[in-house]
């Protein structure tokens, strides 16, 4: 069942008719196109919303004292997820991921069993006291390592990410880079994540990863494999903060009329599953943070059925759509992949 979100908050009619215009749904009809799963390629397995920092962007509203974290009965039963022959990458993510007491274990369970592992951190972590040999264990688990810097200059990233957050995030890299990630030849990739500041849609993709790599190098020394750029979805403190400067509507409307729809064959929702702290099934963490499960009012969780059986009701199902999915589908599209189009 669509919902619609920003306007009213109700369940869609099944015809997928609607009270406004600038909606989701009504533009999939539109274009009479429509969202379905496919095989699970990717599990996305959230740890909890426990961070060391309190960004004014974040669509979990993380933070310090957040207490919401995954227990190891949930990543067990997550574990024979990641076992299923269809799915190859594993992308860890929060909260800040490591800070879950079990990150280390679930990591190596994950490698035992043979999978790419992604690790979304937001690197001031790595400087943080009992963290600091994290880019060690990364390196000696194959850990791919996927780090936000929303810019290369340090006002900016300060004025969204927390005073002095630019300064532990290079030395972090230092770090990372000290560990031979972003080497070549290393094979430990290092991926930085570009969102912009402000209610715009984020720069091509290609020629903002030129600029990074240069400003980096040139600056501090630093080096890193590719950037990946990521539109803001307008939810949770990104929603607020947009609300409070009066910008929520037209940053919106830019996301309605920046609608492509080349980019819906390849939405990352179609191939993975969000798993929540609490072991909650979303088609993606926008769902997981908007509070709408696969499974509506009756949530699909794991451990409820045998691991094939949920696969299977998973399989060719609709995606859970909001408005929401215009962040996806704007411009050249933005997944937890960066741009879909080049
Ligand atoms: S955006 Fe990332 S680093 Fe910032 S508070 Fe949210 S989870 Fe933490
Ligand atoms: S927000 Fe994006 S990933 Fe999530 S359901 Fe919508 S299109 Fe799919």
């Amino acid at each position: 069942m669509a919902l619609c979100l920003w306007e009213k908050n109700h369940p869609m009619p099944e015809t997928l008719t609607c009270c406004q215009e600038s909606c989701f749904a009504n533009r999939l009809q539109s274009e009479g196109a429509s969202l379905l799963r496919g095989e699970i390629r990717t599990v996305q397995l959230n740890l909890g919303r426990l961070c060391n920092q309190v960004c004014r962007h974040c669509h979990m509203q993380a933070g310090p004292t957040r207490t919401e974290v995954m227990d190891m009965n949930v990543m067990r039963h997550a574990l024979e997820v990641v076992r299923l022959e269809s799915v190859t990458t594993v992308d860890l993510t929060g909260g800040a991921p490591e800070m879950n007491p079990h990150f280390r274990w679930l990591v190596a369970q994950i490698k035992a069993a043979g999978r790419r592992i992604l690790v979304r951190t937001n690197l001031t972590v790595l400087l943080e006291p009992g963290f600091e040999d994290l880019p060690a264990f990364f390196a000696n688990h194959g850990v791919e390592v996927i780090s936000s810097l929303p810019c290369y200059t340090e006002g900016n990233v300060d004025a969204q990410r927390g005073n002095g957050v630019f300064k532990r995030s290079i030395e972090a890299l230092r770090r990372l880079n000290a560990n031979s990630y972003g080497r070549q030849g290393s094979g430990l990739s290092l991926t930085l994540v570009y969102n912009p500041g402000g209610p715009s849609l984020p720069g091509p993709q290609a020629a903002l990863e030129a600029d990074y790599k240069a400003q980096l190098l040139q600056n501090y020394g630093i080096v890193f494999d590719r950037l990946l750029t990521i539109t803001n979805t307008p939810i949770g403190r990104f929603a607020e903060d947009l609300q409070h400067m009066n910008k929520l509507d037209s940053y919106r409307k830019l996301l309605d009329l920046s609608f492509n729809p080349a980019t819906l064959a390849n939405v990352m929702c179609r191939e993975m599953l969000n798993v929540a702290w609490d072991g909650t099934l979303y088609d993606c963490d926008f769902n997981q943070a908007l509070g709408r499960p696969i499974g509506g009012d009756t949530p699909l969780k794991l451990g409820a059925l045998p691991v094939w059986e949920t696969a299977k009701r998973l399989r060719q199902r609709q995606v859970v759509i909001g408005d929401h999915c215009f962040s996806c589908t704007a411009g050249a599209g933005s997944s937890c992949q960066g741009a879909l189009q080049s």
